[in-house]
């Protein structure tokens, strides 16, 4: 591919792979749960977890780490604001928006005694560049995100979440899980993607102490992990429109309820997720996938759902993540449709993709349990 086709390629793709949650914004797929339907998905959490205590660690001074996500940051109120378009006006905004909310939360921490904490950019680039890095103390270091699911027992005391949302059942801001038109769900259980995070922390008995968000996505969380200190910073209106609160209020919330997260943090709980753990991916929207994934081995294809069987959360995550992906590629393909007409760019498009596809076989074989001919 020369040059010229890869940056062409790459112009179309920008303001779509930087955001596809711009298709959920144009034909809103989220809505507002009702009691019966928070009831219902309460009653599946028996099926997903049990909860145990956190792994004990002799560490006198505790080690911690902050997530942060864009999309439930309290000056966050626009689309553009939480996509990852680096420079553009309303990007800046939305960098210098989360800046302040983890600053606050670091305030927090730092009355509790803690001067070194990790960051973990769970937004999409999983590069630092959502929030301003320079203007974080000193002893602030940053890891990757996947670190988590190769990490021993205890190997952390507690994980902050700043800035999260709900998942796209919960009527939030910007609602969705991981990308735009899929919903997971675990053993049963459509989740967000706080609980799933909190479920691959889990797995080495280390508790989420606090979450930040709009207020459905406290709604959600309430039910599932009642221990976290919760800070709502703004109201949802709907998926693309939102109410912020007083922001001087909301920050000195932030700040103390990080601080409490510290204190309290022995009574916090570690959810350990139940296996094998039963996933189903079911994409819908602009990423609707269809029968697309039917005929790989260890996948079960019902309608627009994908199901399959991983022996525990640290390799059902990446799966789930690769169709996800998929689901966004879906959705990129399709406005390509509408956008190539240059049959170059069309071609290499085109391969592109079958890589894409080859990445994502090789990602599904790693996880799926496939029974051995002597267990049958
Ligand atoms: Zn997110």
């Amino acid at each position: 591919m020369t040059g010229r086709q890869l940056a062409q390629i790459l112009s179309l793709l920008a303001p779509f792979a930087v955001s596809p949650l711009a298709a959920a914004a144009q034909s809103p797929v989220t809505r507002v749960p009702s009691a019966n339907d928070i009831a219902a998905n309460q009653a599946t959490l028996d099926r997903l977890w049990r909860l145990e205590s956190p792994a004990s660690s002799a560490r006198r001074m505790p080690k911690l780490l902050v997530y942060y996500d864009l999309e439930g940051m309290s000056r966050v109120t626009t689309l553009a604001e939480a996509t990852w378009e680096s420079g553009s006006v309303a990007n800046e905004r939305g960098r210098a928006a989360a800046t302040r909310d983890v600053l606050a939360v670091f305030a927090g921490l730092r009355s509790a005694g803690i001067d070194s904490v990790g960051i973990v950019d769970y937004h999409g680039g999983d590069d630092g560049r959502d929030v301003v890095m320079s203007a974080l103390p000193k002893g602030t270091y940053r890891i990757p995100r996947n670190t988590v699911d190769t990490l021993p027992r205890g190997a952390y005391d507690g994980v902050l979440f700043v800035g999260m949302h709900t998942g796209p059942n919960g009527g939030g801001f910007l609602a969705h899980t991981m990308s735009v038109s899929v919903d997971v769900r675990l053993n049963g259980r459509s989740v967000n993607e706080s609980e799933c995070e909190a479920a691959r922390w889990g797995r080495i008995g280390v508790p989420v102490l606090f979450v930040s968000g709009d207020d459905r996505l406290e709604m959600e969380l309430r039910g599932s992990m009642p221990w976290i200190e919760f800070v709502t910073v703004k109201h949802a209106r709907g998926f693309a429109s939102v109410d912020t609160l007083p922001l001087a209020d909301v920050e000195r919330a932030l700040s103390d309820a990080a601080r409490r997260a510290v204190e309290r943090r022995a009574r916090a709980r570690v959810p350990r997720v139940i296996t094998p753990l039963h996933v189903a991916v079911r994409t819908f929207g602009p990423g609707a996938l269809g029968e697309r994934l039917a005929g790989l081995p260890g996948l079960t294809v019902v309608g627009t759902e994908t199901r399959f069987t991983s022996a525990d959360i640290s390799t059902a995550v990446p799966a789930v993540e690769s169709i996800a992906g998929l689901a966004t590629q879906r959705f990129i393909q399709r406005a390509m449709s509408r956008a190539a007409s240059d049959s170059a760019v069309r071609a290499a498009m085109d391969r592109a993709l079958v890589q894409m596809n080859h990445d994502y076989a090789a990602t599904m074989d790693a996880a799926v349990t496939t029974p051995s001919p002597t267990q049958r």
